[in-house]
């Protein structure tokens, strides 16, 4: 999944970095808080141990005395008990608050997802950004995990860093009184300090750079074999299915043992890695003798005792190590950026659809006409006109039926009308008024619609009907009845708090397509809106079943406006006003009576095409 990306400037690495921590701070705050407690106190304490050392070699060295000796070595152990003692209860505490981390995210993209427009969610594009995503967390963490993960580590690095350097600091101030010349004269001198320091920097920097620079070379050869993965995947899918018609071993085995055999880029990517590698262990092993001749020297003109010697070689050799353990962080963070910038593009989604500020009168006895005015529609990323200069106009308390054949535009006319998307051209009116300069939200109140593959929850009976946690139980018995689920809903010991499927619970039920689709327009009743509308909910069931529920359907929604949907003429001959869609136009309209009169209509066509089904 590894791709190489554009070089982006250190500026937009570092923005894309912050920006990054930033959703990891608010996702994860209590962990961070103990995982950061944990690290600086697992990172600062050794140095307890270190300083404790130097002091009894000094003591040692130095007066030697019994008494002082003993009370240094009873802090040392003392203290050494403590610490652990303490370690290991913010330890704990960080590990309680890591339950459960590995999916904090997915809480943050379908958060995300739910308040996205529902344009972006269709977009094929989309849908294969989220599984990109996905599928980069789950092969390396990378994306916001991998931030989540290096947190403790550069927590870690920074406490090591800036701890040795003030324990170190006093190294460089430290002069002896006596005066030398040469060699000697120079390191007593604070040119010394200077010169340390530009190599202690320089080191750093070039352990930086190449980290970074290793770690993209890699990503770069990781790229190509990307598709070698590819093929892999391929090959294990051709085997499982085919094998037995194609014989397909006999060209799979030998391709997989061509790609195992001669793994090309894996011995360039070690040597990418053994040469920068290399370099930046020379390079901190240089900087290691000469900060040691440093020392010695200091020690040799009298600067400072054997134990401090001791304690400032223990910490230099810890910056050392933070600073490459910095440039390892630094190089993983960059890379990381790659997943981050897939990450972002999600996030950053133009939620660019127009939401209007004019509210939407919600009671059932106020007046609404729909207008749609000269419609034409394209999806985004379609040349394709999918609807035509659709022109209609219905009210609040009428049937409408719109038929057709598959995809001739009927679900799209739908979308539309719910706002889904918007018209490429023209208008939708309600009550006179464009759709769109009405609030988004309220707008969607007043439509109620049971789609064709609508979903149910792995939740109960009621919470599926009223769409929430919270429900009126009277109001959704009343609806449970309405849509005739009513006696099933009897048999059960739970009543409508029984969970539907048995995923989660094993007392749940496993419910038959007919009563899925009575529960989806149990739903779709609750909901309470003025304008109902099944898209052929019922494509499962045959012809005379699904007559049968359109037909009880329209006694169920008493005075609201229902919109029935069907590629089936039969089941919605009852609608006063039927639309006949083809190729994206209304090509007719009408009532069941009249509409079949007209021998050259599509609607008698179709009709009489359809008949052998209705017998
Ligand atoms: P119907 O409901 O009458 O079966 P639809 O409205 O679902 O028809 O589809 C009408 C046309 O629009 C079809 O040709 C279909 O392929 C196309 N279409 C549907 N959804 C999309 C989409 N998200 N992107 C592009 N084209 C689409």
């Amino acid at each position: 999944m590894t791709e190489t990306k554009n070089k982006r400037s250190l500026m937009t690495n570092i923005s894309m970095i912050i920006r990054g921590y930033k959703i990891i701070f608010k996702l994860f705050p209590r962990y961070l808080f103990w995982n950061t407690l944990s690290n600086v106190w697992n990172h600062l304490t050794p140095y307890f141990g270190l300083f404790m050392s130097s002091l009894i070699l000094n003591e040692l060295v130095g007066d030697c005395d019994g008494r002082v000796l003993a009370r240094l070595a009873a802090i040392t152990v003392t203290g050494a008990f403590i610490i652990g003692l303490l370690g290991r209860l913010i330890g704990g505490r960080s590990d309680v608050n890591s339950a459960g981390l590995w999916r904090c995210d997915l809480l943050y993209f379908l958060e995300r997802q739910c308040n996205m427009q529902y344009d972006h969610i269709e977009d094929p594009e989309v849908v294969i950004l989220r599984e990109k995503i996905q599928t980069m967390k789950n092969a390396t963490g990378a994306g916001l995990m991998k931030l989540l993960w290096q947190f403790s580590y550069i927590v870690g690095v920074i406490v090591k860093i800036v701890a040795s350097i003030v324990l170190t600091v006093s190294m460089f101030s430290m002069m002896s009184d006596k005066s030398y010349t040469g060699f000697l004269g120079f390191i007593n001198s604070p040119y010394s300090f200077i010169v340390i320091v530009v190599l202690i920097f320089f080191n750093a920097f070039l352990a930086i750079w190449s980290k970074n620079s290793e770690e993209r070379q890699v990503a770069a050869i990781h790229a190509e074999t990307a598709k070698i993965n590819a093929m892999f995947g391929r090959l294990a899918n051709t085997y499982g299915a085919d094998s037995a018609v194609f014989n397909a071993k006999r060209i799979v085995l030998p391709e997989y043992a061509k790609l195992l055999i001669k793994p090309e880029y894996l011995r360039r990517s070690v040597k990418v890695q053994t040469k920068h590698r290399t370099a930046r262990l020379l390079g901190s092993h240089f900087l290691a003798v000469a900060l040691d001749i440093f020392m010695a020297a200091k020690v040799f003109v009298g600067a400072f005792g054997i134990g401090s010697f001791w304690l400032y070689r223990g910490t230099v050799e810890k910056f050392i190590a933070g600073v490459a353990d910095l440039a390892g962080i630094i190089g993983v963070l960059f890379q990381n950026n790659d997943a981050l910038e897939e990450v972002f593009k999600f996030l950053d989604l133009p939620d660019d659809m127009y939401r209007g500020t004019l509210s939407v009168e919600k009671r059932d006895d106020i007046e609404y006409e729909i207008e749609f005015r000269d419609v034409s529609f394209k999806y985004p990323r379609s040349d394709v006109w999918v609807l035509r200069h659709v022109s209609t106009k219905f009210k609040i308390g009428s049937q409408l039926a719109i038929v057709g054949m598959n995809g001739s535009g009927k679900t799209t006319f739908i979308k539309l009308l719910c706002r889904l998307y918007d018209p490429t051209e023209g208008q939708i009116l309600l009550n006179g008024i464009d759709i769109t300069r009405y609030k988004y939200e309220e707008y969607m109140q007043i439509f109620s619609v049971v789609f064709q593959d609508f979903k149910l929850f792995s939740f109960s009976i009621a919470e599926n009907v009223a769409g929430s946690l919270d429900y009126d139980r009277e109001r959704v018995l009343d609806c449970l009845e309405r849509a005739g689920l009513g006696a099933r809903i009897a048999e059960l010991e739970r009543g409508i708090e029984t969970p539907i499927f048995r995923n989660f619970e094993n007392d749940g039920i496993d419910i038959s397509g007919g009563e899925a689709q009575k529960l989806a327009i149990a739903r779709a009743l609750y909901k309470g809106a003025p304008f109902i509308i099944l898209d052929e909910p019922t494509a499962a069931l045959d012809p005379l079943a699904e007559a049968e529920v359109y037909n009880q359907f329209n006694l169920i929604v008493e005075n609201k406006t229902a919109i029935y949907i069907s590629h089936r003429l039969s089941s919605c001959r009852f609608c006063e006003n039927i639309l006949v869609f083809h190729n994206g136009e209304i090509v007719q309209s009408g009532s069941h009576d009249t509409l079949v009169a007209d021998e050259k209509g599509k609607y008698h066509e179709l009709w009489h095409a359809q008949a052998q089904y209705y017998v």
